[in-house]
């Protein structure tokens, strides 16, 4: 997910809607890479691309994910400097807040050993 926002914010270490968002394709939001393969998934299950240390595949994912950004991210009204959702446990997707148990622990995927990892990172 973007690094940087026009509202100065960066996703820094947090995943979280790799994790507890439903991804799925829609019109002008493609989930499938060009050779068909699908990064679509249920909510509350971690993207079969995300490392320990981020997207593994980050320079080359899906639109969907290039365009994504939630509620902090944006400086949505509401979502202060200190409540982002690593902070504050509430994903705010378009007006509807997840709340988020903070103590949740998903297990990440191992990152694909046939994909060259480029870290999320700042
Ligand atoms: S939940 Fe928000 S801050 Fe966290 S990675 Fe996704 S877009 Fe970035
Ligand atoms: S492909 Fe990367 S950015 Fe997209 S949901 Fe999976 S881990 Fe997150």
């Amino acid at each position: 997910m973007p690094l940087s926002a026009s509202s100065g914010r960066s996703c820094s270490t947090c995943n979280y809607c790799c994790i507890y968002l439903e991804i799925e394709s829609k019109p002008g939001y493609s989930t499938r890479f060009d050779n068909g393969e699908d990064i679509a998934k249920p909510a509350n299950q971690a993207c079969a691309f995300l490392g320990e240390q981020g997207c593994t595949i980050y320079g080359v994912r899906p639109l969907v994910c290039r365009q994504f950004r939630c509620d902090w991210l944006n400086g949505v009204k509401g979502f202060g400097p200190e409540d982002s959702p690593i902070q504050s446990g509430v994903l705010g997707v378009r007006g509807s807040n997840w709340i988020i148990s903070v103590g949740a622990s998903i297990p990440l995927m191992e990152p694909d050993p046939d994909v060259d990892p480029e870290p999320k990172s700042a």
